[in-house]
This record gives structure tokens, sequence and C-alpha cells, in this order.
């Protein structure tokens, strides 16, 4: 296809604004699904995506149009429009999916107005150049107020409310013309035609009976079925097995040109060897610079994963090393707890990177698990000289700090203006600093502020939601590090370390951790026959204390002798017990304390 006729655009949007049903009725009127075949969000692929209605992986679809009235008219074009993921945790794929279009349709609820991942997307499709097309959704709902938030939406972009189109991705209205917008508008893509090829990586998928199957955009130059392609990161050559465009199922093709979009398989197994962001060019005649904007996936969140049943070991981690072939972000190595026994030290790209995997691995896998509260990353200064990356609280050099830094995000909080005070008392509370305040409208105020990820990734999502009635949005992104006053809590029992329990925390804070963590492990850990202290310490010095008493009884004392069956179903349900009990020092635990210590902490 000619560049001229193409335009490339994604969605973007606050998630449950609408995209995925905007793009099914986009699929239905270009004619690339039938009626027949349609189903709800043909494009999220995923289950987990399906049923927790989120964007996980991006996809893009090629869709023949002719625009249908006003100017133009009668023009065939090709769109591509690439599904961005619709989560925090995945900016980095965002922006490269970004990176690979000329336009943005900006979908806003017009029952809801803005919300923070509105805003976050936003800016960073102006930070691509992007042409933006303001769009209100859903304007069949009875409570729409689609000439408020036009009005909000215009002031943002620096438009008019008139340029703001309606539509209704369940009805199907306003579509079309939509899809006439996004030709006239959006730019045709450039490139130089006969430059050496480049092209972007923008998405990078696993697929067991394809291999890895790569999704890019061709930026400059041509590639052609028959080439051996490079990828520039690591000038690894591979032979190309197959080059087409997606509409909306593989279509083999004979190359891809300036501006085109579509896929290439080359038979490597793991999408590491084709990373999103990276520059893909030809052997036979490479380019010599990449195209800008590749960065390696670097872990932000660490948990230890752990089977509850520790002869799970192995299937841990064939699983791991099964997901790893389709998630670049996903690292893990082999880490033993004397508390939980055998497991994983992980890497993930943020909490809900982190769910998204346990969650796979329980339910495709089968397996059950335990993780330990996630961390991030702390870098640490040492005492005399030395440097330390911290990943695993339990390692923290307690005692030779010198200075440790951690972590800051940039967050963007959108609240109704009667939540001001209250979203500011959190954000305080978790060592926030405010770095601006918006009005978007008479009524809703865009709070920015620098936060430790830590404080984040511990509960602060829940926390906004309940002290706005739900109605606050949040979106963040990785802004540097900072110097901070932490200390390292280690949790013992009768004098011995429990390292899952130990955690990096702010000095303020280490008090309430070690007092909270103690009654909680005092609560359920059944006594012994002798008295066993449980201490929160940092360093040398303890904090917090409990103590467990000693039991006096037998546990066959209470059977007074008489039922033989009943004292025996009780050894019995001693010995199954004892099994699943951990040895901490000399202390038996059962491993269920420890899951509830964990899960609720
Ligand atoms: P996404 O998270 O942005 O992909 O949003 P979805 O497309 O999954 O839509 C979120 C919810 O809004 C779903 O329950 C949809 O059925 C509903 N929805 C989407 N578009 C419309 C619309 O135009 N009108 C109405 N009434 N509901 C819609
Ligand atoms: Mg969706």
């Amino acid at each position: 296809t000619a560049p001229e006729r193409i335009r490339n655009f994604c969605i973007i949007a606050h998630i449950d604004h609408g995209k995925s049903t905007l793009a099914d009725r986009m699929l239905q009127l270009t004619e690339v699904v039938d009626a027949r075949q349609m189903r709800a969000q043909y494009l999220d692929r995923m289950d987990i995506e399906r049923e927790r209605g989120i964007t996980i992986k991006s996809q893009a679809v090629r869709m023949p149009w002719r625009v249908r009235e006003g100017g133009l008219s009668g023009e065939d074009s090709v769109l591509n429009m690439i599904d961005t993921p619709g989560h925090v945790d995945f900016t980095y794929e965002v922006s490269r999916s970004l990176a690979a279009c000329e336009g943005a349709v900006l979908l806003v609820d017009a029952a809801q107005g803005i919300e923070a991942q509105t805003l976050a997307n936003l800016y960073l499709a102006l930070e691509d150049d992007l042409t933006i097309i303001p769009v209100l959704n859903k304007i069949d709902l009875p409570a729409a107020q689609p000439e408020k938030y036009a009005e909000e939406l215009a002031h943002l972009i620096g438009c008019q409310p008139e340029d703001c189109l309606r539509v209704s991705g369940k009805t199907g209205e306003g579509v079309s013309h939509l899809l006439d917008e996004i030709v006239r508008q959006i730019p045709a893509p450039v490139g130089v035609a006969d430059a050496p090829a480049r092209a972007m990586i923008f998405d990078s998928v696993y697929d067991v009976y394809r291999g890895v199957v790569t999704y890019v955009r061709v930026i400059d130059g041509r590639i052609e079925a028959r080439d051996r392609i490079k990828m520039m990161s690591t000038g690894a050559v591979h032979e190309l097995l197959e080059i087409g465009v997606i509409s909306p199922e593989p279509l083999k093709g004979k190359g891809l040109g300036v501006g085109e979009v579509g896929y290439l398989m080359t038979g490597v197994k793991d999408v590491r060897q084709s990373r999103v962001g990276d520059t893909v060019t030809i052997n036979s005649r490479p380019a010599t610079d990449a195209l800008g904007g590749y960065k390696d996936p670097k872990p932000m969140v660490y948990s230890g994963l752990y089977p509850i049943d520790g002869s799970d070991y192995p299937d841990l981690r064939d699983a791991l090393d099964k997901l790893k072939l389709n998630d670049a972000a996903l690292s893990y190595e082999p880490e033993t707890s004397a508390a939980l026994g055998f497991g994983f030290r992980c890497g993930f790209l943020g909490l809900l990177h982190l769910e998204i995997i346990r969650e796979r691995l329980e339910r495709e896998f089968g397996l059950d698990l335990i993780s330990t509260s996630p961390n991030v990353v702390y870098r640490v200064n040492l005492d005399g000289g030395g440097e330390l990356t911290v990943t695993n609280p339990s390692e923290y050099p307690t005692g030779k700090v010198a200075e440790v830094f951690e972590p800051i995000v940039r967050a963007t909080v959108l609240t109704p203006n009667d939540y001001v005070g209250a979203v500011m008392e959190l954000c305080q509370g978790r060592r926030g600093s405010l770095q601006g305040m918006d009005y978007l409208s008479a009524d809703r105020v865009e709070l920015r502020y620098t936060l430790p990820l830590a404080e984040i990734i511990f509960d602060f999502f829940d926390q906004l939601k309940s002290r706005t009635k739900g109605y606050a949005s949040l979106d963040y992104e990785p802004n540097g590090e900072q110097q901070a006053d932490l200390v390292k809590v280690d949790i013992l029992l009768h004098g011995e370390a429990v390292d899952a329990f130990s955690a990096i925390v702010h000095k303020d804070k280490a008090y309430n951790y070690g007092v909270g963590i103690a009654a909680k492990l005092r609560s359920l850990i059944p006594r012994q026959q002798f008295e066993v202290p449980i201490q929160a310490a940092i360093g040398s010095r303890v904090i917090a204390r409990e103590t467990i008493r000693a039991i006096r009884k037998d546990v066959l004392a209470k059977c007074y002798g008489g039922d033989i069956t009943r004292k025996r179903k009780l050894l019995e349900k001693q010995k199954e017990g004892k099994k699943r009990m951990k040895m901490v020092g000399r202390v038996e635990v059962p491993q269920e304390a420890f899951i509830a210590a964990l899960s609720t902490s």
C-alpha cells in the first residue's frame, strides 16, 4: 500500500471508557470481522484480559476503509489500529505502541469525564507529536453529559468543544463518521522508501505453534519475505519464515513497506530475542542508526513466590520458564527461605504485572502459591565505599549503610473537588510531595505528586478509592530515585530471624510495622512446649515484643482415655499437621501461619 493511503492510529482511554467495544465496532464497520464471527472484545485474546476487562498485550489490525461522507469521499484507505495496553505497569509498551502511530483517538466516557489514565496517555501521545482526535463515548447512556465533558476535553487539548466527536461504541452511532475523520485528520506516514529498512517492534508475542510473532511498524525502506532480518540492539540475525498483516487473523504477504504495520515470524522461541522498542533491519543491507527509544524492561517490584507444597518446586520452575517466553519483563532466580522453603525471587514491572503472573501460574499451571509482600529495588552505598542493589529485604546490609536510595514515581490523581483534602492527607501520609494542582473544570481537580514507589505498592490504590468513594483515579510513572531514611526491620521468633517477614521501611514507620507483624504472628502461631518470644528488631535493637506462652497440656489429655478411635484420629491429624510444619530454630510453625500473616499484611 502506498504510504499516502495509510493511517496508523491508536485508541487511548481510561480503563472502562469503552476502548475495546469501540474497536469491535470498527472491525465490524470495516467488514474485517463479520457479524457471525463477532464476539465481544475480539481483540482481547487472553482469558485474564477478558475476565478483568483489561488489555495487557497490544495487537494491531489492518482495516480497509472507504470514506463515506464529506471531504475525501470515496477515498480508499488502509487503517492500522494499534491497541495499547491500558495499565500503568506497561507505560513503556504503551509508549512504543504510540510511537508506531501518527494519530490517537482520545476516548472519554461521556458519563465520567477525563480520568487519570486519560491524562497519562494523552501526555505520552503529545510527547510523540501525535494528532489527537477527541471523542466522547457512550452517548447512548441516559447519564451522558456530552456538553459538559466536551468543554472539559476542549479545554484540556486546546480545541473547540464542537471538535469533540460523539460516538457510542455500543450502538455504533457516530463510528462511521469517526473512521472518516481518522482518514481526514491523521497524517499519512512519511518515510524514505529506498533507505535501508528500519522497522520498530511494538509488540512481541510467543505462540506455542508459531514461535515468536513480532509486530512491527516500518519506518523506512522495505522488508521482503525472503530477507534475513537483524535485530539492531543485539546484532542477532534471523531467518524470516513469514511476513504479513493481521486483518484480523494473520494474512501472509510478500513484504512490508514504509508506514505499513504487520507481523514477522522467525521461529525464535523467546520474546527476549525480539524485544519491544528494538529496531529491525535487513542483514544484507543494514541500517546504521537504530530508531530511538529502546529501553530494556526493568523490574520495579520484587516478590518471593513459593509453592505451598514443596514438591511443586520443579513445576513452578518449568511454569516460569514457559511464561518468560512471552514476557521479556519477567525475571526470576531461585531463592531459599527458612520459613517458606524453596522458591523464586521474581521481578515485575508493577503490582498488576505481579498479580497477572501469579494468577497465570495458578490457573494455567495448577500451582498453589504463596507470595511474600512485594518490595521495590533499593540502591545502597556502603560505609567505606561500594554499592549494592537490594531486591530482597533479608539481604539488606544493616549497620554498613552509608546512604540508601529508593525509587520515586510521579503520580497524577484526578478527584472531584470535595475529596481534595482526603487525597492530600493520604499522599502526605505516604511521604508524598505536592508538585502541582489544576482545575480541569469547576468541580474536578488534577493533583500531581511525587511519591516513593514503595508507598504506592502498599495498599495505596485501595485507600484512594475508599477515601474518595471510588471517584478518584490514579496513574503514575517512574521518576528516578531519592535518598531516604530507611531501616530494615527483622522479625525474630525465639531469637531466630524469619526471613519472609524482613522489610525495609521508613524509619518513622518501623515501629508500626514491627508491632503489627508481631501481634499477627502471636495470634497465628500455636503454643509450643516452651515460651516463644516474638520480637521486631532494627539490627540488635528490639522495637516490639510479644510472647507465645508455653503449652501445658498434652494434646491427648482432653480425651480422658476413653474413645480409642477418636484418639487415633487426633494423632493422625497431628501427624498431617507436622508434615506442613516449618522449623524456625526450635520453633515449629505451621505453614498456614506464614501464609495467613503474609496474605493480610
Ligand atoms: P475498555 O476498558 O476501555 O476496553 O472498555 P470496554 O470496551 O471493555 O467497555 C467497558 C464497559 O462499558 C463495558 O461494560 C461495555 O459494555 C460498556 N460500554 C462500552 N462502550 C459503551 C457505549 O458506547 N455505551 C454504553 N452504554 N456502554 C458502553
Ligand atoms: Mg479493553
